[in-house]
């Protein structure tokens, strides 16, 4: 047995029923013939929306919705539970878990209802039920393959600050954690099964990462551990050169750096959640993005490299529910700490500054969040320019709901002229509107702002323009690991 040490995630696709799971637990054996793993896996696919969903109408009283949540849940992991764990005593143990957390979470959406109140801690609890469940399922998978394995509460190991909703792992802790609780594990030779997504407080509070945190959870481990590589395992060949939903001749990009991916993975793909390599990329640890329905293929590796492309232009990604606000008027131009005013207000709702763009002439300030953050944001502009409003100096604060950003990535971008000329004149021999434009110093993309219902249309002809439907090189094409190796 060598040094090796691979964290493996499987997002809600790859554990989606009873036969992924099984797929999953192949993949992890194969693994473990080779040195340590620990898996992270996320709930099966569509229970976090069933439960966060069950979670908002029981705050608006309706008291059978953890009952009916209880009845979904039971059916998706008990048909599971028969598939995987055929073992009478370790079928009976799964299942009286499993029902125990069914029961616990119908408990909480129960208090809910009578409460009809939703802090943001009993979200936390409620949302982290599918993990726990899955958790238990794959160990249970694993072991029936004859495997030693156990599952493992992300509370023990990830200590986070008491953000709930999208909490930070404290580092240094978490090493601690982690490797006092894994290491006799892998020591052993066991296989830690991870619930993905969730952390816990100093003093043993439940938090969560930020929806599609699990990705986040592994590169966490990953660091924590100094894990020799991160295998992200989902439903896709790995990072595609644009959301195959949108661009059916996507390509797989066969080695892209951490920058780039971050960048995709700030900018919309769905792949990643945005602060996965966060806390690999100093380290050095390569992250891997691998579809578990097809594991001879390669898949992506993300280095700090990359492999750069003549071309530059790697990759198109797109932002949809966003809206635009715009603080405005000629008043504005000259008006000392109008920008500090804007963005103190949007952090003061909480919400998240994707996108900032102001005219030289200063007439205007826009930047785009979230839609769900939009009222929120407004409300506390209203407040803070309430005088320059009064005394016209701020003539408008304008709401745009109907649009989106798109952004065209790469590494190479910077020093080659000429990429924002060839993406506004792409758009405007189709007709589509340029609404704003940005440009971050990084120049790792050029973002720009659409109509929403432009959105497919412009993905699909920067795509085209860029040329990224053809092969940049031989590295750029799906190859299996065989042919890699060869
Ligand atoms: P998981 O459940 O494994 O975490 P996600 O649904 O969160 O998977 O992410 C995978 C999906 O991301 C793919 O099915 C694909 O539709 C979408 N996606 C969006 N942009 C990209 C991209 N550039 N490359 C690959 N997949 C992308
Ligand atoms: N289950 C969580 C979600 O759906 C986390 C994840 O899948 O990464 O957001
Ligand atoms: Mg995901």
């Amino acid at each position: 047995m060598t040094n090796k040490l691979q964290v493996m995630k499987f997002g809600g696709t790859s554990v989606g029923n009873g036969e992924c799971i099984a797929r999953a637990a192949e993949i992890l054996a194969a693994s473990a013939r080779e040195g340590g793993v620990v898996a992270v896996v996320s709930a099966m696919s569509g229970v976090t929306n069933r439960l966060i969903d069950a979670a908002r109408k029981s705050e608006q009283g309706d008291a059978n919705a953890g009952n009916e949540l209880a009845d979904t849940l039971r059916q998706q992991h008990f048909q599971a539970i028969e598939l995987l764990v055929h073992d009478d005593d370790a079928r009976g143990r799964l299942a009286q878990q499993t029902e125990q957390i069914i029961e616990e979470v119908r408990g909480l959406c129960r208090g809910t209802s009578l409460l009809r109140e939703l802090t943001p801690r009993t979200l936390d609890s409620i949302s982290s039920v599918g993990e726990r469940l899955s958790a238990r399922l794959l160990a249970g998978a694993l072991s029936e393959l004859g495997l030693k394995a156990e599952a493992v509460e992300a509370t023990e190991l990830i200590v986070t600050d008491g953000t709930h909703g999208h909490a930070e792992p404290l580092m240094l802790a978490t090493r601690e954690r982690a490797s006092s609780r894994l290491r006799p594990l892998l020591n052993e030779g066991a296989i830690p099964v991870v619930t993905g997504f969730i952390g816990a407080t100093a003093t043993g509070t439940l938090t969560t990462l930020g929806r599609g945190g699990s990705d986040y959870s592994a590169t966490i481990l990953g660091a924590a551990l100094d894990a020799t590589e991160v295998i992200i395992w989902t439903d896709v060949d790995g990072v595609l050169t644009a959301d195959p939903r949108l661009v059916p001749e996507a390509r797989t990009l066969r080695e892209i750096s951490y920058n780039e991916a971050a960048e995709l993975a700030y900018f919309g793909a769905k792949v990643l959640h945005p602060k996965t390599l966060r806390p690999v990329a100093e380290a050095r640890i390569p992250v891997w993005i691998r579809n578990s329905f097809a594991p001879e293929r390669v898949g992506t590796k993300i280095t700090e490299l990359g492999h750069p492309t003549a071309r530059g232009v790697k990759a198109i990604t797109a932002i949809s529910e966003v809206t635009l606000i715009t603080v405005g008027g000629r008043g504005i131009v000259g008006l000392p700490g109008v920008a500090a005013k804007t963005f103190t207000a949007a952090a003061n709702a909480n919400a998240n500054v994707l996108l900032i763009s102001q005219s030289s002439s200063g007439n205007d300030i826009c930047f785009i969040i979230n839609s769900a953050d939009a009222a929120g944001t407004v409300e506390k502009l209203r407040q803070a320019f309430a005088q320059d409003l009064a005394h016209q100096q701020v003539e408008h604060i304008t709401v745009n709901p109907d649009i989106c950003i798109v952004a065209v990535v790469g590494d190479r971008m910077k020093g080659l002229p000429g990429i924002a000329g060839r993406t506004f004149s792409a758009l405007g021999r189709r007709n589509i509107n340029i609404i704003a434009i940005a440009q971050g110093s990084s120049e790792y993309n050029v973002s720009l702002v659409v109509e929403a219902g432009m959105l497919g249309e412009a993905v699909q002809w920067l795509h085209r323009e860029f040329g990224l439907e053809r092969r940049a090189s031989r590295f750029e094409s799906v190859e299996t690991a065989e042919s890699v190796a060869s």
